[in-house]
């Protein structure tokens, strides 16, 4: 008898523990969050995170959607649902329950199918049409001083550390945008802004640990969908940074993979990529030369991603086309392209473009060689038959060519000739108009100080990039005459002055002397390249310089505009008759810079000044 009672009061007591018991699964993880209806593509893999989800099986009673697999991995704590979400199926919210053998729910999630924005198919992507302006979000504009120290996040802004958080945030981008769209930018492009929980360096955003996360320190989701909106209302489109080849080893599923191969492991060492991209395209390369290319981890703190893994690129493509659809992007800047699995990330251009067939993506191939570069282009014309389907990418060679251009002595294949042998090279690009243009970026030393810190210099790069074919690029900072030698990256990461509380200068609102006359040339250049059908669609055609003179005019067939740059001290008069053949069919000039008219029989370009011409 008193054997019972002891029973009866243990199952009494057991009572809310079994009750528990029910749902004894707790799910950590369901990624992505949420997905929409009426995509392009049926196919919707979720990726879940709990203690034992692998024993379980899922189950939805949803209309239009069904559990069309499901993949149990290595590690039981995970499960991926492949689901098929017909074109029935509406918007609105599911369970999906998780039951063991005897058919008890252990878990379960409510999921959301959320309802498309109209025409989020058929939004477009950046062309020709734009310039980019490149900016560190943690080093614009402290918009929010509450976010500056976050629970849970490890680094807090310390403006004297010179790889540490310094609290600018999306807030401060979005008060700013009227100062970038005044420039004549048309586009945003951020480094990376999704959760970098790193115990240092993060304020870079490019080790990222959390995929499906704002960084806390420079906002919530909705302050970026708000910083978007507000772009977009300025004219701006925005360029969402992404990184698929590594993420931050502070990433969450590092403590427990969800499986092996999910990443590249090296048996418990780290072992660095040799970065020979060369290699990638390389019809005689050795399997271990690629692998080390390819496999081996960007940074020790950064952790290679296995791209091979089905699991892995389906996550990363899914995870793209979430933060297209929820923030309202226009373009992806992918980071370290060719280090990731080439094929999978041809994939991922396929079916981003499925989804969105006007969208645009630029690939960082930071390759300096014009026919190894070539390769990454979409259509290239490449002996083993890859085509990357990456419609833009870094015009890396004709960097280097602006950095040397303006500064050495001339020579046969030294000065201003570079930049004529840099787009002579075009018969190796697949499409010249999608090429991303650019002086300088977050990475590379900053324009004015490779050109000497002289302003003529930096006002006939910047001529150059305004009126060059394909997609400008402008870096945050140059306008105002920022400074940085590229050997360490915080020289050229330092905060825009005026972007904080107490800054001595105010470059948003109080330019001062050269900067002032600096920051009024680019808003020129870039103001009058949005008005100009010629530099955003028109074909190029150049001459060879003479002189150190580089003429070429931009074109198409109602538009002409003649750039001359005159790299060297003295000014110079064009010979006419040389120009004939585009000159003969315009009768009036005018030099934009300065709105005063161009007489064309005989151009007259002072020393180290370009001059950009409207003719008519
Ligand atoms: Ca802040």
């Amino acid at each position: 008898m008193k054997r019972y009672i002891s029973l009866a009061i243990a199952a009494l007591t057991l009572m809310p523990v079994m009750a528990q018991m029910k749902q004894a699964i707790k799910i950590e993880h369901v990624e992505p969050m949420n997905w929409w209806a009426g995509m392009k593509n049926e196919n919707l893999q979720l990726m879940v995170e709990a203690k034992g989800i692998g024993e379980t099986t899922p189950r939805i009673a949803y209309n239009g959607v069904e559990v069309a697999s499901v993949t149990q991995t290595d590690n039981g704590n995970y499960l991926f649902l492949n689901l098929k979400i017909g074109a029935s199926a509406r918007p609105g919210t599911f369970n999906i329950e998780f039951v063991d053998g005897r058919g008890k729910v252990k878990a379960t999630c409510k999921y959301e199918l959320k309802q498309r924005e109209t025409g989020s198919a058929e939004r477009g992507g950046f062309t020709s049409e734009d310039a980019i302006y490149l900016l560190m979000p943690d080093r614009f504009a402290n918009g929010d001083k509450s976010n500056d120290d976050m629970p849970g996040m490890v680094e807090k802004a310390d403006r004297n550390a010179d790889y540490g958080r310094h609290g600018g945030d999306l807030k401060g981008v979005k008060e700013h945008l009227d100062y970038i769209a005044d420039l004549g930018m048309t586009a945003l492009w951020m480094t990376p802004v999704m959760e970098n929980n790193m115990a240092s360096s993060s304020y870079h955003g490019y080790a990222i640990t959390d995929y499906y996360n704002v960084d806390a320190r420079l906002g919530s989701l909705d302050d970026y969908k708000e910083m978007c909106k507000a772009a977009h209302e300025k004219g701006l489109k925005v360029i969402m940074d992404m990184v698929f080849n590594h993420c931050g080893t502070n990433h969450w599923w590092m403590k427990d993979l969800p499986c092996q191969d999910w990443i590249y492991q090296w048996n418990g060492k780290i072992v660095k990529s040799s970065y020979r991209l060369s290699t990638v395209a390389d019809m005689h390369v050795s399997e271990y030369d690629l692998k080390m290319a390819t496999e081996g981890w960007f940074d020790d703190t950064m952790a290679d991603m296995n791209l091979k893994n089905e699991l892995v690129k389906n996550y990363f493509i899914q995870n793209s086309i979430w933060w297209i659809e929820t923030v309202g992007l226009d373009g992806i800047r992918q980071d370290t392209y060719p280090y990731s699995d080439k094929e999978a990330m041809r994939e991922w251009n396929l079916r981003v473009r499925e989804e969105y067939p006007n969208f645009n993506v630029v690939g960082e191939a930071w390759i300096s060689q014009t026919e190894k570069l070539a390769y990454w282009q979409k259509d290239a014309n490449n002996r083993d038959g890859y085509n990357s389907e990456l419609p833009t990418i870094m015009d890396f060679p004709l960097m280097s060519a602006i950095h040397a251009a303006f500064n050495e002595n001339p020579g046969w294949d030294e000065g201003i000739i570079r930049l004529y042998n840099s787009l002579a090279n075009d018969y190796l690009i697949a499409d010249p108009m999608k090429m991303m243009v650019f002086g300088e970026n977050h990475d590379a030393g900053r324009l004015y100080t490779y050109l000497n810190r002289d302003v003529r210099r930096l006002k006939m790069a910047t001529a150059f990039l305004a009126t060059v074919r394909g997609i400008a690029q402008w870096y945050v900072g140059t306008e105002v005459l920022m400074e940085g030698d590229g050997s360490r990256h915080c020289e050229i990461r330092r905060d825009f002055a005026g972007g904080w509380e107490g800054d001595a200068d105010d470059n948003f609102k109080a330019r001062k002397g050269e900067a002032a006359e600096m920051h009024d040339y680019v808003a020129k250049m870039f103001n009058y390249r949005k008005t100009s059908d010629a530099l955003r669609h028109g074909k190029l055609l150049h001459f060879l310089p003479v002189d150190e003179v580089y003429v070429y005019f931009r074109y198409t067939d109602n538009d002409c505009v003649m750039v001359v740059i005159n790299n060297s001290d003295k000014e110079q008069t064009l010979d006419s008759e040389r120009y004939a053949e585009m000159l003969k069919k315009y009768s009036v000039g005018k030099d934009i810079e300065t709105g005063k008219a161009v007489d064309l029989a005989s151009v007259k370009v002072d020393g180290r000044r370009a001059m950009v011409v409207e003719l008519k």
